[in-house]
């Protein structure tokens, strides 16, 4: 067969078949396991120009693994990137990226609500090796420029934000990081490279955690790290040293997700969308996150700088955390878990999920009701969704009545 060309091709068609060998073992159709923790060399010399590099091969599976690999090629190909390093959780690939580029006395800039673990590593490790943090109102794209104009080593961005769905404009970010020669930095993970592709907009390195939407079936954790091959031989060094390397069972049931990642966004944004209108109609509701909505502050941003909205979506209830307690054990097609970006509906309070590491006070000031509820839509029918928010909703009015609330 002759070799793939993704030219020209649709994020669909490279879903399914990026990564994927020309020819494997036994013409198998599927990227076999290999779970194999060294490689066998008769021949020293082989062995040695594998070693050093300068012939493909695989030595031990710290460095290189062709599960791994095929993972890594699915993502580098979507994301539209020169290369692409697998990592063993969405945070590990974090962490080393920000360890691998910064240095005591460096300067970084960031917004309020990135992750929770990633404001833990801004609040409380790069302090700890002196690396000067400068965390910004998330969307407030004028404090930000002001902060970048002073000159920092990389500015870090995620967009959209985790829980309340904050947009950030990459393409303004990236213009003022470059003519200060900084560095930029963006988690893509709500967003998946199949709603936006930050390298178009000229962003140096977008992180994924694959756990997430490229997973899609909740059962694997990942990250990957995407970028130019002379940014990410510095980010594959620190891997294989430092060793937070992704599993090749993780790279196989990753690798199968990301076959259907489109379909999943598609139906999971149709569905978000009905949902966050149907919620904005609801008198226990006081407000409703979601970027697809007209109403959204940065909808214009969302819409210039995506292709959908995607599957997440967050609400604030009325009564806060009364009212979280009887509505959620009433939905029965959702589970009420940490995670998101599955086939399954999942609901989740701010307090238990994105921000469990942060105390009530950490909270407030993030500016994260205690009352909101965080939902990632799964695959399942649009209309079998509201219905089960609808019989929720009725049940939570008959025992908490709409007057009585704040
Ligand atoms: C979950 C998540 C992470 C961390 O990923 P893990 O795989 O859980 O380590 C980072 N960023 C975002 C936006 C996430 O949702």
């Amino acid at each position: 067969m002759s070799k793939r060309n993704f030219k020209d091709i649709q994020d669909g068609t490279k879903a399914v078949w990026a990564g994927e060998k020309e020819s494997l073992a036994y013409n198998a159709t599927q990227v076999p396991v290999v779970l194999s923790v060294a490689y066998n060399y008769d021949d020293v010399d082989e062995w040695q120009e594998v070693a050093i590099g300068n012939k493909p091969g695989h030595i031990y599976n710290r460095m290189t693994n062709p599960t791994v690999q095929a993972f890594e090629e699915k993502v580098r190909i979507l994301e539209g990137a020169e290369e692409a390093i697998a990592f063993s959780s969405g945070m590990a690939a974090i962490s080393s990226t920000l360890y691998t580029f910064l240095r005591p006395g460096d300067r970084v800039i960031s917004v309020k609500d990135t992750y929770g673990g990633t404001n833990k590593i801004f609040t409380e490790f790069l302090p700890n090796i002196d690396v000067d943090v400068t965390l910004c109102n998330t969307g407030n794209h004028e404090e930000i420029e002001a902060e970048v104009a002073k000159g920092c080593k990389v500015l870090y961005l995620e967009s959209p934000t985790n829980p309340t769905m904050k947009i950030t404009d990459i393409e303004r970010m990236v213009r003022a990081a470059k003519s200060m020669g900084a560095l930029v930095i963006i988690d893509n993970t709500f967003a998946t490279p199949i709603n936006q592709n930050p390298i178009q907009l000229e962003v140096d390195i977008v992180i994924h955690s694959a756990t997430k939407f490229l997973s899609g079936h909740a059962d694997a954790l990942g990250g990957v790290v995407c970028g130019s091959k002379e940014l990410m031989k510095r980010v594959y060094h620190y891997r294989e040293i430092n060793g937070a390397t992704m599993d090749p069972w993780s790279a196989y049931l990753i690798l199968r997700g990301m076959k259907t990642l489109k379909l999943r966004v598609r139906q999971q944004e149709k569905s978000a969308m009905e949902i966050a209108k149907y919620l904005q109609k609801q008198k226990l509701v006081e407000a409703v996150y979601y970027p697809g909505l007209e109403t959204h502050p940065h909808h214009h941003i969302a819409k210039k700088q995506m292709k959908g909205f995607g599957g997440i979506l967050s609400f604030v209830l009325k009564d806060e955390m009364e009212a979280i307690k009887i509505l959620l054990p009433k939905l029965q097609y959702a589970n009420k878990a940490g995670n998101l970006g599955a086939v399954e509906t999942i609901y989740g309070p701010a307090r238990t999920t994105s921000h469990v590491e942060c105390t009530l006070e950490e909270r407030k000031a993030l500016g994260i009701p205690e009352g909101l509820v965080r939902i990632s839509v799964g695959i399942e029918d649009t209309e079998d969704l509201i219905s089960d928010l609808e019989q929720a909703f009725s049940l939570l009015e008959s025992q908490l009545p709409v007057n009585s609330s704040k």
